[in-house]
Order: structure tokens, then C-alpha cells, then sequence
């Protein structure tokens, strides 16, 4: 197998060379698939025969940086030349729960392999790009078929998780092949995931709906009902025909806004999938988006005063997805770019001309509408002005 020019794999033979005093580790997961496919990968995923705390030792002690984030499960992150690398300790289940399961540390790939879910991620490749597949996980990979290691049924009665996972490998490729079992399956055991957690629920779903094949994944979703358990219940066709981007909060916008009760949805979802309120805040805002298409300048200036950058890019995104009709890409490269105005007036001005309390608010608002209206035009003078004379009104 030969290692695509991208993927930094003198680092990695470094990092494995350290951990070879006292076993042997392969490349797993996303980056073997890319390679395969030819594609340079982010995020990479190690499979070690050394015990965690072990090979943190070890690593450590050469100065590499590693942090203890899954160190429970047999997994930690090595940060070197600013590249993360997950690596996990080879396993084998001893018992699962549905969500957690009960792990014990081996030395043999082919129990490890046989843990891992969907026959493409369970291939390894080793310091010298030789290729380790266990389930056909290669012939799978180039039909685009995703398939379940094992019995799918037992696969995800061990953990529910993986109803989601197939969906977000579905979301990777277009034109899949189906392995009916492993979709029936997802679609018999659906109403189980009511047993994960709001934050994987959010994570998986964040995945699948900025994937570049999103829309196929989420069109199965729907089909077999698998959106419904989540609480998506999209009613408008429309959305089948979107235009969907690579900003998940924007995307889930868009399909929100094709539910029955979009803010009734976006409710639940927020109790459901743990949103942060930073991310609701987002939504809540683009669910009700109370702007239309429109590209005039200063129109657009009014619209970033009123509800600054972030807001509006989300806006226009959104519009885009549901429309083609919109220079997306040159509202947002100007809006970008764009120096928002600042209302002339301050506190401290209105205080001097004889302003105070609830009044000088009120009067700000009445200003600042004005100044907003005239397209920013009105000056700090004429603004005063109008100030003075309202003065004794209030
Ligand atoms: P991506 O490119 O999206 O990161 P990935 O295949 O690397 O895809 P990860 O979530 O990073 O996916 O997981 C790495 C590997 O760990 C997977 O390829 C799979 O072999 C295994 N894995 C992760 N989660 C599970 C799970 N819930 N059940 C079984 N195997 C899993
Ligand atoms: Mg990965």
C-alpha cells in the first residue's frame, strides 16, 4: 500500500517506533480507508499492542505530548507537529451494556478487528503499508457498502451508538451499494437509542448533516424513520431538493425549518441533544430568520449592525441552501469584509445635553432607528439636533 503524500507518515513511524519496544501498532479507522481511497486524512487513529499507560510512558518520556482522554477505555491523544493521533490499545469485549462496554487489553489484531463495527473500519495498516483485512472490509469499501462485522442485530444490541455510526459512514460516499441486514437492522433497533446521550446523539448528528453526502444519509434516515425517533419530523419535500453547505448549524437550520413545528423541534432537540446555548442561540435565530434574500449593500450594512456577522453569514447560508437564486459567496465575502457603522451618539452625549434615566433610553432607540433608516447617513450634529428637540417631549 503506498502512503498518500499528505498523511505525515515519518511521524508516525516515529511514534511507532517508540511504542515497538514493546509491541506493534497499525494505522485503523478513517485514515486506512482515505489511503485506500487515496485521500490525505485529519484525523488519525492508531491501533497499539501496548497497554495504555505503558505506551503513555513511553511516548512521554521521548518528549512526546500525550493527554489521558479516554485513558479508561484504552485510548489517549499524542499531540506532535500539531497533528492529534488517537491511539488505542488493541481490545476485546468482555461484556457490553448497549452503550458501555467492558474491555479487556489484548495482543491479537484479529479480536480487536472483530469489535469494531462496520467491515471498512476494521482494517489495519502497518509501518510498512502492509494491509490487515479481516472482513472483506476492502472489497466493501470500494462497492461503498456498509456492513456490519458480525451479526448487525447483536453488533448494535451491544452498543446503540452504532445506528448513527452506519448513518455517518453511509454520509461519506454517494452512490452506496446496501447491505439490507445491516439497514434493516439500524431501522428494527431505532427506538434503543433513546438510551444514548444527548452530546453523542449531537455529536454523530453534527457529523452526518456536515458530511458531503448528507443528504442521501438523511434521506435513508428518513425513509426508515430513524429521523422521526430523533425527534426530526420533516414534513415539507422542499428540503429534499436543498442545496445543503459545510456548516452543520446552518444545515440543521434548514431542516428544523422543514419540520412541522420547527420551534417546537428545536425545543425538544435542545433538552434532547444537549445543544449549548451558544449553538440554540444560532438556531433559534436562523429557525425564525427574520430576513429575506436581498443583496443590496446597505441593506446588508443594516442587517450586520442589527445582527452582527455571525448571525447574518448563518442567514445568508441559509437562504442559500433553500434558494440558488442568491450570490451567496459574494454577500458573504463583502459582508465579511464589510466595516460595520457605529451609532454616533453615546450615553455620555446624551447625559451633557440634559438626558438622564428611562427617558434618554428611549430616546436612543428612537435615534438609532432614524440613523438606521437614513442608512447611517444622519451625522453626530443632526443627530444632537434631533436630541435637543425631542428633549422636553419626554
Ligand atoms: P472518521 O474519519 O469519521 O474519524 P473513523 O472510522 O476513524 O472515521 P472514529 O469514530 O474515529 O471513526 O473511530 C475510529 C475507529 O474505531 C473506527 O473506524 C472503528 O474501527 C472503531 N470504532 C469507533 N467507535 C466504535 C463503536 N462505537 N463500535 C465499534 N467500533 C468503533
Ligand atoms: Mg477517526
Amino acid at each position: 500500500m503506498k502512503f498518500p503524500p499528505g498523511l505525515p507518515i515519518d511521524d508516525i513511524k516515529f511514534l511507532c517506533s517508540i511504542l515497538a519496544k514493546k509491541g506493534e501498532s497499525r494505522l485503523v479507522g478513517g485514515c486506512v480507508r482515505n489511503i485506500l481511497l487515496s485521500k490525505t486524512s485529519t484525523d488519525i487513529d492508531i491501533a497499539t499492542q501496548v497497554e495504555p499507560k505503558q505506551a503513555m510512558q513511553l511516548l512521554t518520556k521521548e518528549g512526546v505530548k500525550c493527554i489521558p482522554t479516554g485513558i479508561k477505555h484504552g485510548t489517549f491523544t499524542v499531540i506532535y507537529h500539531k497533528q492529534h493521533y488517537e491511539i488505542t490499545t488493541l481490545r476485546r469485549d468482555v461484556e457490553t451494556f448497549g452503550r458501555h462496554a467492558e474491555v479487556a487489553f489484548t495482543n491479537d489484531w484479529l479480536e480487536d478487528a472483530k469489535r469494531r463495527d462496520f467491515t471498512m473500519n476494521a482494517m489495519y495498516i502497518d509501518m510498512d503499508g502492509n494491509l490487515y483485512d479481516y472482513f472483506k472490509g476492502q472489497q466493501d469499501l470500494a462497492q461503498k457498502l456498509i456492513r456490519f462485522v458480525g451479526d448487525p442485530e447483536a453488533r448494535i444490541h451491544e452498543d446503540y451508538l452504532r445506528i448513527l455510526r452506519y448513518f455517518r459512514f453511509y454520509s461519506y460516499f454517494d452512490g452506496n451499494n446496501m447491505d439490507d441486514a445491516s439497514l434493516n437492522a439500524c431501522k428494527k433497533l431505532a427506538a434503543n437509542m433513546d438510551k444514548l446521550s444527548g452530546e453523542r446523539i449531537q455529536l454523530e448528528m453534527f457529523k452526518i448533516i456536515n458530511a458531503k453526502f448528507a443528504m442521501d444519509a438523511l434521506a435513508l434516515m428518513h425513509k426508515n424513520s430513524i429521523l422521526k425517533v430523533l425527534g426530526l419530523d420533516i414534513q415539507s419535500d422542499g428540503f429534499w431538493g436543498y442545496n445543503l453547505g459545510d456548516d452543520s448549524i446552518v444545515n440543521l437550520a434548514a431542516l428544523l425549518r422543514c419540520c412541522a413545528k420547527p420551534a417546537d423541534t428545536l425545543a425538544y432537540i435542545k433538552l434532547r441533544w444537549k445543544l449549548a446555548n451558544k449553538t440554540f442561540a444560532l438556531l433559534d435565530f436562523l429557525v425564525h430568520l427574520p430576513f429575506t434574500a436581498n443583496d443590496a449593500k446597505q441593506h446588508q450594512l443594516r442587517l450586520l449592525y442589527q445582527h452582527g456577522l455571525e448571525k447574518y453569514l448563518g442567514g445568508v447560508k441559509l437562504l442559500a441552501a433553500e434558494t440558488t437564486a442568491l450570490p451567496a459567496d459574494e454577500l458573504i465575502s463583502r459582508a465579511t469584509n464589510a466595516v460595520i457603522p457605529k451609532f454616533p451618539l453615546s450615553g455620555d452625549d446624551m447625559l451633557k445635553i440634559g438626558y438622564s434615566g428611562k427617558a434618554m433610553g428611549v430616546a436612543i432607540k428612537l435615534l438609532e432607528k432614524a440613523w438606521l433608516e437614513s442608512d447611517f447617513k444622519l451625522s453626530k450634529s443632526s443627530l444632537l439636533a434631533q436630541a435637543k428637540h425631542k428633549l422636553n417631549k419626554f
